[in-house]
């Protein structure tokens, strides 16, 4: 029986077995399904709280400031406890800066990251005093100025450069190619430092980079700091001096096989490429959170046909959807340990009408209807990419602390989901 010690090899054993059955902290799932039902997303304080340290840790040494990705895992709960250790945020929307403010954020620690900022979005990002807009192009740059002009504001930039690296990770989250939308090519970037340096609104101050997601090795960061690097190096020649280096996030975690880099390391390494003088900038969000949460179901059939046996579960691609936009593979787990003699090959399938609806293909498990399954590493990228589809209300939200749990998001109800529908009136 694969024990979920993996998923927590960064932090602490947060989700372990304890008299054959999975907790949490401690506190059993098994219990936490009969309070608040299934599906739900549990997630452990400590590891989050834990996977926050380890980047403030490991550079300890340095000017360095850890802008979590809000986009992993946004609950006012997480962001909150982020908050309270002095984290920043990398945010890629207006939405996303409301969750920061609402949760005690500091609007001073944020950058705003994407392509397609809105001009409520970046009046908005002025107005609180965000640290630094990560441009991404031309256009972009001038509505800043623009903006920042009418509010008689100064706009703290950074141009998001695409170093056209290739991170080796699924093409639906690698970011710094150059058929990617995101960002500048070197070239461009060096253009528009120069035209920024002639924008009455604008201040350039840093540099950035975000090459992808889920890279399990550090060459690739290697090469965007190096090629960052040169960049600053060119643009002081030309006597325009930028005060940090924002190298993104990214970093990668264990979802069962793949080894997660080291954050130590890493650290280490770009401590050394990077110069004293520069500030160090990082976003990282699945790192953090990824192995924080599991996703809790319960069996509702058992089914087979000539080929192939199915686990029919109450949760599905609307509340997870990694494993059908990305084949990405979560490990799956029994709640209660049973003796598996009868472990057999079961594909794990919601009740969504999709064949793309699966949280997991032949997977060897002993079950029972009723039988409760944890979903591992499902802290980030589970519950902020969830939707309503099939009108599924989305899963509940429990943070466990110790022996304590919160209800950190109220499983949504349908009223809630047709709150804002209207119906034609009689003269329709
Ligand atoms: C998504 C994103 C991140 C976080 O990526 P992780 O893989 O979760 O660490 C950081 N920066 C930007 C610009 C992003 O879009």
């Amino acid at each position: 029986m694969k024990q979920a010690r993996q998923t927590c090899t960064t932090y602490m054993e947060a989700f372990s077995y304890k008299n054959g059955s999975l907790y949490a902290e401690d506190v059993s799932l098994e219990a936490l399904a009969g309070r608040h039902g299934t599906p739900a997303y549990v997630y452990s304080r400590a590891a989050i709280e834990a996977g926050w340290r380890a980047y403030a840790d490991a550079f300890s040494g340095r000017d360095t400031l850890v802008c979590y990705s809000v986009k992993a895992n946004g609950n006012l709960a997480i962001l909150d406890l982020l908050a309270r250790l002095g984290s920043g945020f990398d945010i890629v929307s207006g939405g996303e800066l409301e969750r920061v403010l609402v949760a005690g954020g500091d609007p001073g620690k944020v950058v705003f990251s994407g392509v397609g900022k809105r001009a409520d979005e970046i009046r908005r990002a002025l107005e609180v005093g965000i640290r630094c807009f990560n441009v991404e192009s031309e256009a972009e740059l001038l509505r800043i100025n623009g903006i920042a002009g009418d509010m008689s504001a100064r706009a703290p930039v950074s141009i998001r450069v695409n170093p056209d690296i290739d991170p080796d990770t699924h093409p639906y989250i690698a970011t710094g190619l150059k058929e990617n939308k995101f960002g500048v090519d070197a070239g461009q970037a060096l253009d528009l430092y120069r035209l920024a340096g002639g924008l009455d609104n604008i201040a350039a101050t840093g540099i950035d980079c975000h090459i992808g997601s889920q890279i399990t090795s550090i060459g690739p960061y290697i090469d965007a700091v190096n090629k960052l690097l040169s960049l600053l190096e060119r643009l002081e020649q030309t006597g325009i001096t930028l005060s940090h280096i924002d190298i993104g996030g990214g970093l990668g975690i264990s979802y069962g096989d793949e080894q997660a880099p080291d954050i130590a390391g890493f650290a280490g390494t770009v401590s050394d490429l990077v110069p004293e003088r520069y500030g160090i900038i990082l976003e990282p969000g699945r790192s953090i959170v990824g192995n924080a949460g599991v996703l809790l179901t319960r069996v509702e059939y058992l089914k087979s046909n000539n080929t192939r046996r199915f686990a029919v579960v109450d949760a599905s691609m609307n509340d997870l959807l990694r494993p059908s936009l990305y084949r990405a593979r979560h490990d799956i787990i029994p709640v209660s340990e049973r003796g598996d003699g009868a472990a057999v090959d079961y594909d794990v399938v919601g009740p969504v009408c999709e064949t793309g609806d699966f949280l997991g293909l032949q997977r060897r498990l002993s079950l029972a209807p009723d039988d409760l399954l944890a979903v591992l590493s499902c802290g980030a990228y589970g519950f902020s990419m969830s939707s309503n589809y099939n009108s599924r209300p989305r899963a509940v939200e429990l943070l466990v602390d110790g022996e304590h749990e919160h209800v950190i998001r109220e499983r949504e109800t349908v009223e809630q989901l047709m709150a804002g529908e209207r119906i034609l009136g009689a003269r329709g």
